[in-house]
């Protein structure tokens, strides 16, 4: 009897310990949960209080799962932006921290996509299968990690790979007026990275949802979009969601830069960027400044475009080139936001309705256009050819504002400005339609001696078809010792000069 009453007492004992240790586990911790309140809404801001703890950039949730960013912490409350549209937003409605920032998905799974800033597809092609998701802000290399740029990026098209060479891992902005070909630009040096492994992302702020899709069009079009990423906010977008935009964008390629890769970002354009950033600052009533900017406009463009770089070899030796554009009006290149833009990046192409209405297509201003990397980043035998191009081009021009006047001129001075305009003509170039390197190589050498010097201006654009065409006929060998980066031997020179002369005897056969 008293052994059944001892077993029963273990087994209730054992029962209890296994409750008590279900109990345990159970038991659930209390946490704290911070819940505020809208106090006001605007057109793409909201300010709540009761968020005591909130952190700068920390990211807010809204009823309906809609997002936005804490960007004012004032006494008692918390300025916000949306990057949701704001019209199911009620005054009073709740809001929640939810501790972390924002954050965009990254990977291989975006090439060839449209997305938003927040990794959202644009496109009809589902969700976007990524395993990875980084921080929109991230800070930029440190000096020590990065390399010189020295390895050229082409971007075919002749007057800027010769007058003004971009490097791997180089700022180059853009600016001009509107309609002046600046996203042609843009878009023609995506098209020349087709087949060169580099990796283009295109990050469109604040235009026209049409132009967007036109460009979109365009890169499927000439099936460029397989190395392509799109990343959108358009004009219809929140203020917010068009200000963290390029951030995202520029996570994006970063992921790819460090594997190793080379990528190219073209932000088109940053003068919406700011504007959409001066319509938070002034929602927010923080202090104003020239041209009713906030104070840190130009830090929100340095810490975007100092992430640009070219990694050393330790960190894989990936770069990120990136081609800002920006819209000026009336030619203005002392406004805030272009002069800003002008003393961050390395170097600008100074487009200009005056060029464009002339036909000089690209309308580039070479007087006006710099690269401050310059011939480090040419190609040993493109440098070999461009050599003084720049300087005696920008003589040339000099001397026909002068020559205008109908001073009578010297048979020296006429041969400079018959050369000068050949070599405008050959420095002409439809859109869409990048020139390999060998073949520019090809055209400027003939031009430099002197082979169109018989020909009319007319005449020019068919001698350098002939001329390419010719060259990559007969001369596929060195065509591809130009594009390994070896330096034009005496002999090259001579064969890319008969190969010219070849072509152009043919063209005048056939002319008589
Ligand atoms: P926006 O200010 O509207 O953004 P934009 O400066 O980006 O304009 P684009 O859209 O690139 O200019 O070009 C304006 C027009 O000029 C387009 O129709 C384009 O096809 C044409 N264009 C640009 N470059 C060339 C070129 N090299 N040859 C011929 N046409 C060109
Ligand atoms: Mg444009």
């Amino acid at each position: 009897m008293s052994n059944d009453a001892d077993e029963l007492s273990a087994v209730l004992g054992q029962t209890v310990t296994a409750f008590e240790q279900a109990l345990a586990d159970q038991s659930m911790a209390l946490q704290s949960q911070e819940i505020g309140t809208v106090t006001y809404l605007g057109n793409g801001i909201a300010r709540a209080i009761g968020l005591p703890n909130v952190q700068s950039e920390e990211l807010i949730r809204f009823p309906g799962d809609r997002l936005g960013v804490a960007f004012n912490l004032d006494p008692g409350e918390v300025g916000i932006i949306l990057l949701d549209g704001s019209d199911a937003l009620k005054s009073g409605c709740e809001v929640q921290r939810t501790g972390r920032v924002l954050d965009t998905p990254v990977g291989e799974g975006l090439l060839g996509r449209v997305v938003d800033a927040k990794g959202q597809p644009l496109d009809d092609r589902g969700l976007v299968a990524t395993l990875e998701r980084r921080p929109v802000e991230r800070p930029a290399p440190a000096i020590m990690d990065r390399a010189p740029v020295t390895i050229p990026l082409q971007t075919g098209i002749k007057v800027i790979d010769a007058l003004i060479p971009i490097g791997r891992g180089q700022r180059e902005l853009i600016l001009g007026d509107r309609q002046t070909g600046k996203t042609a630009i843009a878009l023609d040096t995506i098209l020349n990275q087709k087949d060169k492994d580099v990796i283009c992302v295109y990050c469109a702020i604040g235009q026209r949802s049409a132009a967007v899709a036109k460009l979109i069009a365009e890169l499927r079009d000439r099936g460029a979009m397989d190395y392509c990423i799109v990343v959108v906010a358009s004009g219809e977008s929140p203020p917010g969601l068009q200000y963290i935009t390029p951030y995202a964008a520029t996570t994006i390629a970063e992921y790819f830069m460090e594997q190793g890769r080379d990528v190219l970002i073209i932000y088109d354009d940053l003068i919406q960027h700011a504007r959409a950033y001066r319509e938070l600052s002034l929602l927010l009533r923080r202090p104003p400044g020239r041209e009713a900017f906030p104070g840190d406009i130009f830090y929100i463009h340095a810490r975007l475009l100092e992430r640009s770089t070219h990694l050393s070899p330790k960190l894989g030796g990936g770069s990120l080139t990136s081609l800002p554009i920006v819209e000026t009006e009336a030619g203005n290149l002392s406004a805030y936001i272009p002069t800003n833009l002008v003393s961050i990046t390395d170097g600008q192409i100074y487009l200009t309705p005056e060029l464009f209405q002339k036909g000089i297509l690209p309308a580039v201003d070479v007087g006006k256009s710099v690269s401050r990397v310059g011939g480090k980043a040419q190609l040993p035998a493109y440098r070999a050819v461009a050599g003084d191009l720049r300087l005696s081009y920008s003589q040339f021009e000099e001397l026909e504002a002068f020559a205008r006047f109908g001073a009578r001129l010297d048979e020296s001075t006429r041969q400079t400005l018959d050369r000068g305009r050949r070599v405008r003509e050959v420095l002409k170039q439809d859109a869409y339609n990048p020139v390999p390197v060998a073949e520019q190589i090809a055209i400027l050498l003939a031009v430099n001696q002197g082979l169109f010097d018989a020909l009319s201006t007319e005449q020019i654009a068919e001698a350098e078809q002939i001329v390419r065409q010719k060259v990559t006929e007969l001369l596929p060998d060195v065509c591809q010792r130009i594009r390994s980066g070896e330096k034009l031997s005496e002999g090259d020179r001579k064969a890319l000069l008969d190969a010219a002369e070849l072509g152009l005897e043919g063209m005048r056969k056939d002319e008589r």
